[in-house]
């Protein structure tokens, strides 16, 4: 069966609920960003205002300033974003409860096999649309297609307030004409190697032998020439329905450059500390961790490291992203964003009792943290506190933004 999916994004979200939540500021070119006083602040968001003076996400405010001398720089609150997301979760439920979300302001919902309740594709993410907007206040660009990517595709397409349909029909003339960065899981390096062979656009990637891609690309050759042939068959999980979650993780780019291993660590320990809290609450513990880094110039990288025991205790977790960090992180520069996440995930209790007194202290400390779990479910998450988190509460009031697994996409090959 042909399969309906939304993709839901929210427009310019972080400063759409600031302009929401202060209409004084909603007709000024307003952004989210880090601290004005340090000049290493940067852009988190902007309204479309801002946009206008070409004001962009990444770049500091120093940047944008010269381009935007009356920029109004609110800084980030991300309670306040979490409570926006939930009421948006809240309304996408009325409609499925295949909702995966992906950041605090994208969501994909399959509505397939609803059509008698609510009307087509089209139908839901009007109606979606349009009580977003009544009732949280802000606008969203919603896709409609048949498969993740190109409801995705659709979202960005006509911005904001719109919804965009990519039927089987029309794709090749819709679809096929835009850059190939254009697609989910093209970045910069990858578009600047298939551009390298002629192929600019996603219909150049589509007729492409993807034998060739492979040989570029590696498997992901073979994944994106799917991809842009509308093969994606990958399903959008339900969340709530972990049975099948392959890895928990955090990211965050920080409201300014990370300069100093303090910094480095204060963030980490906040990720590390949220990634074992979701591991308990989904009575899972991990073998591996996984480190994500970005610098100021936009350079990544990933390391992975063993676990000395599969546990989900903070500071284990942490000292083995730490030291990754340390070992990896040879260049000095300051650092933009940072992830944390756990893989090789395994049921927690399924392990041996050990004489090891070093795993004995993990599995003590996991106790205590079970028990913290327990106060901040009753008193709130900051009634409870580690002291490094305080140090700097710039840094440490942030909330790293969720990301599950992107399963790896397939569809039927003929
Ligand atoms: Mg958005």
């Amino acid at each position: 069966m042909e399969r309906t999916i939304l993709h839901c994004d929210m427009n310019s979200f972080y400063a759409s609920v600031e302009c929401m939540c202060n209409p004084s500021i909603s007709d000024k070119p307003v952004a989210v960003g880090g601290s004005e006083e340090k000049r290493t602040g940067i852009i988190l968001a902007k309204n479309q205002i801002a946009k206008k003076y070409n004001v962009k996400t990444g770049e500091t405010l120093w940047q944008a300033r010269q381009k935007c001398p009356h920029l109004i720089v609110v800084p980030p609150d991300f309670k306040k974003y979490i409570h926006f997301s939930k009421m948006a979760s809240k309304i996408y439920n009325n409609y499925t409860n295949l909702v995966e979300s992906f950041g605090f302001d994208e969501c994909w919902l399959d509505v397939t096999g609803t059509e008698h309740l609510f009307g087509n594709g089209e139908a839901v993410a009007e109606t979606i649309r349009k009580r977003i907007k009544s009732e949280l206040g802000i606008t969203c660009s919603i896709g409609v297609s048949f498969n993740k990517v190109f409801a995705k595709l659709g979202s960005d397409m006509k911005k904001p307030d719109a919804v965009t349909l990519i039927t089987k029909k029309n794709y090749k003339s819709k679809v096929w004409p835009l850059p190939v960065e254009d697609l989910l899981f093209v970045g910069k390096v990858t578009k600047q190697k298939l551009n390298r062979y002629g192929i600019k656009t996603i219909g150049d990637l589509a007729r492409t032998d993807f034998k060739h891609l492979e040989t570029l690309l590696g498997k992901w050759g073979y994944y994106l020439w799917g991809y842009a042939n509308g093969l994606d068959a990958s399903p959008v999980r339900d969340i709530e329905n972990h049975a099948d979650i392959k890895s928990i993780g955090n990211s965050i780019t920080a409201p300014r450059d990370l300069m100093t291993i303090n910094d480095i660590k204060i963030i980490l320990y906040k990720m590390a500390e949220s990634v074992t809290e979701r591991l308990r609450e989904n009575n899972l513990m991990c073998a591996t961790v996984q480190l994500w880094v970005k610098d100021n110039e936009l350079k990544s990288y990933e390391r992975q490291a063993k676990l000395i025991v599969p546990c989900a205790e903070t500071r284990e977790l942490f000292n083995t992203a730490l030291a990754l960090y340390l070992k990896n992180h040879k260049t000095g520069k300051p650092v933009r964003a940072l992830g944390v996440r756990a893989h090789n995930l395994l049921p927690s209790g399924s392990y041996q009792l050990s004489l090891d007194p070093e795993i004995n202290k993990i599995r003590k400390r996991e106790q205590l943290e079970e028990t913290i779990d327990a106060i901040r479910q009753r008193f709130g998450h900051h009634s409870i506190q580690r002291c490094i988190t305080l140090t700097d509460t710039g840094l440490s009031n942030i909330n790293p933004k969720d990301e599950h697994t992107v399963h790896p996409i397939a569809w039927p090959v003929n």
